[in-house]
Formats: structure tokens, C-alpha cells, sequence
């Protein structure tokens, strides 16, 4: 496993021809990563950007289609590449999906707990087995990940969990139909500070992302469209998100450039929850 601290020395990266640049340090060569709901969508993006950066992927998602068809893009690009069918929400597949994953590599090193759901519902006619559903995938399963994946992280004494929550945690987004999405997403900011403060002593940094509005097939249906020109008149960026616009990010705090930081919100939403 790669060790807990980077190895860089000042030396390597201040002196002249030969000296070690910020993009040699971002690299992800020879690290072990999943992606789930990594068959679509930002997922997608992260597996293709882990991949690039040089890290073996596995492409994790409730619907095996999906990652297969990401697993075969990322394979013509010469990535090493798995696809793993899972349902986050149950134990039994997390477990899976982690026994798989170190059975083929040996490790898991990165850990990009991102798949997610949102059931739109005005508060009042939101039922019990719509929150249990959203909060079973959105938190409960986002834990099981971070709890399987971090276990064999503190056994590595290395590790870095990324998870994906929303600008939904910070403010109450248009349209005010997510109840339930937005109190998980809260959850998953408040389960990534605990996590990434109680394990950095042990290699162990976990951190979130935050994207805003995203411009997937998603946000698109017939019964959000009317809200799009109001979303961007809430945008100081003036437009969506791609999914493109994340892809940095994972790279970023999967790399060792990000040790010192733990427990962070990172929060990629042109403004918005400024305004
Ligand atoms: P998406 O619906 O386009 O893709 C999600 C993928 O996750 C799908 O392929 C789906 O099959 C898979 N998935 C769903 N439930 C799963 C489960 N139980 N187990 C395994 N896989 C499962 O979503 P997206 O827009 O790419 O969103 C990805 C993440 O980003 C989610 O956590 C979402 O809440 C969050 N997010 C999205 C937006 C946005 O505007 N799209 C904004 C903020 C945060």
C-alpha cells in the first residue's frame, strides 16, 4: 500500500530540471478505486477522471448495464478497469463490492461513495417509505460504504473516502419538493466530518463533494423544465454545472496533494449557495 504520508521531500519539489510538478504529485498510479453509481451521470465522470489520473476502476452500480457500458469506455481508453453490480442500500452487496474489489487488487485506496437518489415530494404528502428509501441509499448506504471500504483502509493504514453530497445541505434549493434528499444529504456532510476527523490519525482522510445544479438527462424532465430559467437566474456563474466541472475535484482529494484536508464540504456550485 502506498504509504500514509506523501513521500514528497521540498527537495523534490523546489529544485529545477528532474523536480517533482504538482501534476506528477496528482497522480493516481497504482492506486485502487471504486465508483458507485459510477454507471451515469457524475459517476461517470469520476470513473473516467480516477482512471485518467491512473488509478485501477471499479465501475459500481445498482443497474449492471450501466457499468458494464462505462466499464468497456474506460477499457478503450487503457484504463484497468471492473464493473460490479450493487444496490448500496443493502449490507450483503456493500460487502460484495469490497470483498470483489480486494480480491482482484488487493486493495482499495480510494473509495467514491457517490451513488444517490431523489424523490421529489412536497413535505406534507412525503410518506415514511419514501424517506426510509432516499435515507437507506443517500445515508445508510453512503455509511455501509464508508464503514466496509474504511476498514480495510485502517488495516492499510491508507485511504481516501470521497463521498458525494449536495449544495442541497447548505441551502434549500428550488424547487422545495426534497424534503427527505435534502435532510440525507445534510447527513452525509455531518457523517464525513466525524468520519474524517476520528480516522486521519490512521491514514484515513475522508472529505465530500457538494456539486449544485448538474446539467444531466435528470434535471431535464418535462416537470422541471419550467424551473430552469428560474435555477439559473439563482446561478452567479450564469449557467449549470457539467459533470466535467467536478472531475477535478475527485482527482484532487484522491491525491496525496490533499493529506491536510479532512472532513471538508467541498463545495462546486458557481455561486449559488452564496446568493
Ligand atoms: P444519476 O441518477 O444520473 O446517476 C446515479 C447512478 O446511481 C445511476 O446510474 C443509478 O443506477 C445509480 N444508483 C442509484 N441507486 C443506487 C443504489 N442503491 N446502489 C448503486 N447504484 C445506485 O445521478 P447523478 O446526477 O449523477 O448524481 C450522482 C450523485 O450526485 C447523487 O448522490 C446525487 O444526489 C448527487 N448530486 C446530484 C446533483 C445533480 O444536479 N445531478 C446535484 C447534487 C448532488
Amino acid at each position: 500500500s502506498p504509504p500514509a504520508q506523501s513521500a514528497v521531500t521540498d527537495n523534490d519539489v523546489f529544485r529545477g530540471v528532474g523536480g517533482i510538478s504538482i501534476l506528477d504529485r496528482m497522480r493516481l498510479d497504482g492506486k485502487v478505486a471504486y465508483v458507485t453509481g459510477g454507471g451515469q451521470g457524475i459517476g461517470r465522470a469520476f470513473a473516467h477522471a480516477l482512471g485518467e489520473a491512473g488509478a485501477k476502476v471499479a465501475v459500481v452500480d445498482l443497474d449492471p448495464a450501466r457499468a458494464e457500458a462505462v466499464e468497456r469506455e474506460l477499457s478503450v481508453k487503457g484504463i484497468n478497469s471492473i464493473s460490479i453490480q450493487a444496490d448500496i442500500s443493502k449490507p450483503e452487496d456493500v460487502q460484495n463490492m469490497i470483498d470483489t474489489v480486494v480480491s482482484r487488487w488487493g486493495a482499495v485506496h480510494i473509495a467514491c461513495n457517490n451513488a444517490g437518489i431523489n424523490l421529489n415530494s412536497a413535505s406534507e404528502d412525503t410518506t415514511l417509505e419514501e424517506w426510509d428509501r432516499t435515507f437507506g441509499v443517500n445515508l445508510r448506504g453512503t455509511f455501509m460504504c464508508c464503514q466496509a471500504a474504511g476498514r480495510v483502509m485502517l488495516k492499510q493504514g491508507y485511504g481516501k473516502i470521497i463521498n458525494t453530497a449536495s449544495m442541497a445541505s447548505l441551502i434549500v434549493p428550488h424547487p422545495q419538493k426534497q424534503l427527505s434528499y435534502n435532510t440525507s444529504k445534510a447527513g452525509v456532510v455531518k457523517l464525513t466530518q466525524t468520519l474524517g476527523t476520528e480516522w486521519i490519525d490512521r491514514g484515513v482522510r475522508v472529505n465530500c463533494i457538494s456539486p449544485g445544479i448538474v446539467d444531466t438527462p435528470l434535471i431535464h424532465s418535462e416537470d422541471l423544465k419550467p424551473l430552469l430559467q428560474r435555477w439559473l437566474s439563482d446561478i452567479p456563474a450564469g449557467r449549470l454545472a457539467q459533470v466535467t466541472d467536478l472531475q477535478a475535484a475527485v482527482v484532487y482529494l484522491a491525491s496525496d496533494t490533499s493529506d491536510y484536508m479532512t472532513g471538508h464540504n467541498l463545495v462546486i456550485e458557481g455561486g449559488q449557495s452564496l446568493w
